[in-house]
């Protein structure tokens, strides 16, 4: 737990946000500035700032995110159209928040390639 970390101070409960999933790993919450219909991230409990402090044990937790992020994606009615995951890495990846976490977007049609 990082006291100045906003995502640890969810997961701790300190400031509020509205958990659509939760096991003993992972959160998932709605994005406070949602960029799509769909905008949830999903955070692991642990404070991880980056992927490039992520390492070969950190492997299971990754993957747990992506098929956490799919069954919410199933949940909120995307197998139809898709979705679109994203995780930023450091300020040229455009990350503002230094702990780890993965955007499901969807609801609405993507372009290729990124801003
Ligand atoms: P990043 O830019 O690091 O990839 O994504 C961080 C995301 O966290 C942004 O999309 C931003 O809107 C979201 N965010 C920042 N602060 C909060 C907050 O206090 N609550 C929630 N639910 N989302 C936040
Ligand atoms: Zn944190």
């Amino acid at each position: 737990m990082d006291k100045s970390c906003i995502f640890c101070r969810i997961v701790a409960g300190e400031i509020p946000a509205r958990l659509l999933f939760e096991d003993d790993e992972l959160v998932a919450f709605a994005d406070i500035a949602g960029q799509a219909p769909v905008h949830l991230l999903v955070v692991p409990k642990r404070h991880l700032p980056h992927l490039f402090e992520a390492g070969a044990a950190d492997e299971a937790l990754l993957g747990r995110m992506i098929t956490a992020a799919t069954e919410l994606a199933r949940g909120a009615g995307l197998e139809g159209s898709g979705f679109r995951l994203v995780m930023n890495c450091l300020e040229g990846g455009g990350q503002s928040v230094f702990h780890l976490h993965l955007h499901l977007l969807g609801g609405r049609p993507f372009a290729w390639p990124p801003g």
